[in-house]
């Protein structure tokens, strides 16, 4: 309508561009782009979808930022002692003088450290709540911990941990644990991480470390000042003069209270009475607290509350916005749920090596992202390099993610979050893990001979692969 053009001409245009369309059909951005482009048009996207972006980035003028606490969450390999160091910081950084403790689990926390500075951790631990955000779209994380306990070594999930994080371009700070234990050996941790490029910073390079013991409380004030001055290096900002932004934490009903969210405000300032929107869900927020249980009025940037009056549970990851004016917030709401129902539980879409050929046409496909799963170390190591050095001038292959093992469902989560297919050498998916790729419109490729993988990927990235309608 806008360009008055009639629709059997929009149909043939995506026709041409061999794209095959019906009348009642939902074009993605980059056909709308592409479609009005051919018809001389611009386009601007201010749909209900990501509309909010800006809200997130830095983009205010200098002199309306103020520096904001860092949001860190804390990832390894399961029993290295993640959940001991949150309950550590969470109950001896109990601001002095302050009435009651943490008293409540809502999903993340903030603590002050001794010289006026906060950090605030998200509460559930691992890579795997990390990702399921992250698969959402919610960019939450601003510094990893990587935990390793000293008395054992860099295991299967301290590498997944490593490999989310970077996939999140989160930079990533060692705690190295349990060096009260007999028998711990920070140096073999040191060593094993150095094999995979990564040098800590007592080792010459970038990463910084510390030795702790979540246990006994030994060093983790040290291991908080290096957090802050990692964040000190990121520069965070936030402006916490404007109406609130940020993402839902978790949701919940509550038999006696109704909807109860934990929200993470990134930017701008959260009050009561405040009317928003997460999802296809809005309310005005009726009360707010905190994690040691009390009312507060106002949640500035990177503050966790809780928050009662949403009209439902959005999910974990989902953002939220505040409105000024009451009909908007309706409309955006309900639009969404209208999405919502004709698309049913369908996911996006993700890269399939069939789609790279279209993506290819369309002209801004850049990078392939991988994940290598295989059943021996030597496969996946040569089917790793064999498919990097598939890299064109075009398209860079980056390999986001490799292990021995079977597909778990963390990789598929990895691979929604970071747009990847799966590739898969002589293993197969958990049962969980292929029910997720189902509903994650995520691609596993299996293969038994190392050459086919490498032909397939080849002819895929030359856009030879016949896409499957
Ligand atoms: P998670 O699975 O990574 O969350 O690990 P937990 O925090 O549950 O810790 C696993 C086990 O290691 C528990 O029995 C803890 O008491 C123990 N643990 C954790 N940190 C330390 C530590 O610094 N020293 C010792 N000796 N034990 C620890």
């Amino acid at each position: 309508n806008l360009m008055d053009v009639s629709f059997a001409e929009v149909i043939g245009k995506c026709m041409g561009l061999g794209i095959m369309v019906s009348i009642n059909q939902r074009l993605d951005a980059e056909v709308i782009e592409l479609v009005s482009s051919e018809f001389g048009y611009e386009v601007e996207f201010i749909g209900v979808e990501d509309a909010d972006e800006e809200d997130f980035d830095d983009d205010d003028s200098e002199e309306n930022q103020k520096s904001r606490a860092p949001i860190v969450t804390i990832m390894g390999h399961v029993d290295h002692g993640k959940t001991s160091l949150l309950d550590y910081i969470r109950s001896s950084k109990v601001v002095a003088g302050e009435a009651g403790g943490i008293t409540q689990h809502i999903g993340a926390y903030e603590v002050e450290i001794a010289n006026g500075k906060h950090i605030t951790f998200l509460d559930t631990p691992g890579h795997e709540a990390f990702t399921a955000m992250r698969a959402r779209g919610a960019k939450v994380t601003d510094i990893a911990v990587i935990v390793v306990a000293a008395d054992d070594a860099v295991m299967p999930q301290t590498r997944e941990a490593i490999s989310h994080a970077q996939a999140a371009n989160v930079p990533m700070i060692f705690a190295v644990n349990k060096i009260d234990k007999d028998g711990a050996n920070p140096t073999k941790i040191y060593e094993q991480l150095s094999q995979m490029n990564l040098l800590v910073e007592e080792w010459g390079g970038k990463y910084q470390n510390q030795e702790i013991s979540a246990k006994k409380g030994l060093n983790v004030d040290l291991l908080l000042e290096k957090i802050l001055l990692e964040a000190e290096l990121l520069d965070l900002k936030a402006n916490p003069d404007k109406e609130a932004v940020g993402t839902i934490i978790e949701a919940s009903l509550d038999k006696g209270r109704g909807y109860v969210a934990t929200v993470l405000v990134q930017n701008g300032t959260l009050r009561n009475g405040d009317l928003i929107v997460s999802g296809q869900y809005f309310g005005r927020v009726k009360a707010m607290l905190n994690e040691r249980n009390q009312r507060i009025q106002e949640a500035p940037p990177a503050t966790p509350v809780q928050i009662l009056g949403l009209n439902g549970a959005p999910q974990a990851g989902e953002k939220f916005k505040v409105y000024v004016d009451e009909a908007e917030a309706k409309e955006v709401a309900v639009k969404r749920a209208q999405i919502v129902r004709e698309q049913g539980l369908r996911a996006r879409k993700h890269i399939t090596l069939d789609e790279i050929g279209r993506r290819l046409a369309l002209g801004n496909f850049k990078q392939l992202n991988l994940i290598i799963k295989g059943d021996v170390d030597g496969s996946v190591e040569a089917l790793s390099d064999s498919l990097q050095k598939l890299s064109t001038d075009e398209i860079i292959v980056t390999v986001v993610h490799k292990a021995v093992g079977q597909i778990s469902e963390s990789d598929v989560l990895l691979a929604t979050a970071s747009d990847a297919v799966i590739v898969a050498f002589n293993v197969r998916p958990s049962s969980q893990a292929a029910r997720l790729a189902e509903n994650e419109g995520v691609e596993i490729k299996m293969y038994s001979i190392i050459y086919n993988a490498i032909e397939e990927v080849k002819s895929a990235m030359e856009g030879m692969l016949e896409p499957k309608i």
